[in-house]
């Protein structure tokens, strides 16, 4: 067994490397192949079980290292997550083993990285974790998603600042990276307007304000953009129509300036967008009507 000073080591090079391949590279979705190619000084460290269990106790770890739930339902995270932000997550049968090193990592509070499915093989990354409650007569751990929520008590409790203060978390901690995954997948990692194929430089951009706490916003309300693609969109100097054609704002067209305005800009003028190959995942066309409204009134 390792010392809890070479463990907790090996926790904090684990979130640096993961704030490496998703944040510092653009990355939007993690595959399991990547979970498992981690190493500390040379050395292997699968993040993932390798059996396609939900939880990951290396056999030198004291407890647990990384839990995960898999993409399942059509509600991303209806069968762990509450919209309060704290996720619960269920023992496994039986006693001893996995359970031990679980109860160990709360006791200790040693940090932990939650991997979220959001579809076969590919995960969203939460860390670090702390896991606030064991319940070993339910037989569940409970843990926000974010280590601000734990302060705020029991969220039946919460004042109307609090629950604010929530749902605020909630979106921009649990449902915007999901959304972004979603949206960057169906649209192949590519901007739909000039097909710009950098995730760094890539947002997925709502068509519609998101405006339901209560869940991620379906990938039919979202467009994969680029950083100036979707200023431009939010700002309404560029319209996409239902028919999914490209306008840009008669002022912008009548100006003169650099290669960026011309190219980047007044040429998309009549594009038509690049929609995803799954039928489900396209823009809704009426939620692009209603935003297009919005940029035609301009
Ligand atoms: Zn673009």
């Amino acid at each position: 067994m390792r010392s809890r000073i070479e463990e907790l080591a090996i926790r904090a090079d684990v979130f640096r490397w993961l704030d490496e391949r998703f944040n510092e590279n653009g990355g939007y979705e993690l595959s399991r192949e990547l979970l498992e190619s981690y190493s500390f000084d040379g050395e292997p460290i699968k993040l993932l079980d390798p059996g396609g269990r939900g939880i990951r106790n290396p056999a030198s770890f004291s407890s647990t290292l990384t839990i995960m739930t898999s993409a399942g339902s059509r509600n991303p995270y209806a069968d762990t997550e509450s919209i309060d932000g704290w996720v619960t997550y269920h023992y496994r049968v039986g006693d001893g083993g996995d359970n031990t090193k679980l109860a160990r990592a709360v006791a200790n509070r040693d940090p932990i990285v939650y991997f979220k499915g959001v579809r076969a093989g590919f995960y969203v990354p939460f860390y670090p974790i702390i896991i606030a409650d064991n319940d070993p007569v339910e037989r569940v751990v409970r843990f926000p998603l974010e280590q601000g929520l734990a302060f705020l008590g029991d969220p039946l409790k919460y004042t109307d600042d609090q629950r604010r203060y929530a749902e605020t978390i909630v979106r921009t901690r649990l449902h915007q990276p999901i959304f972004r995954a979603q949206v960057l997948h169906a649209y192949a990692a590519s901007c739909t307007v000039c097909d710009l194929k950098h995730s760094e430089l890539l947002d997925a951009a709502h068509i519609a304000p998101d405006a339901d706490a209560a869940g991620v916003a379906h990938v039919s309300n979202g467009l994969a953009m680029c950083k100036i693609h979707h200023a431009a969109y939010d700002r309404s100097l560029m319209g996409i129509t239902p028919d999914f054609e490209v306008r840009i704002d008669q002022q912008l067209l009548d100006e003169v300036d650099g290669p960026m305005l011309r190219h980047g800009l007044q040429d998309m003028h009549g594009r038509h967008i690049r929609l995803p190959s799954s039928r489900a995942a396209r823009p809704d066309r009426d939620r692009l009507a209603s935003r297009y409204e919005l940029f035609a009134r301009r």
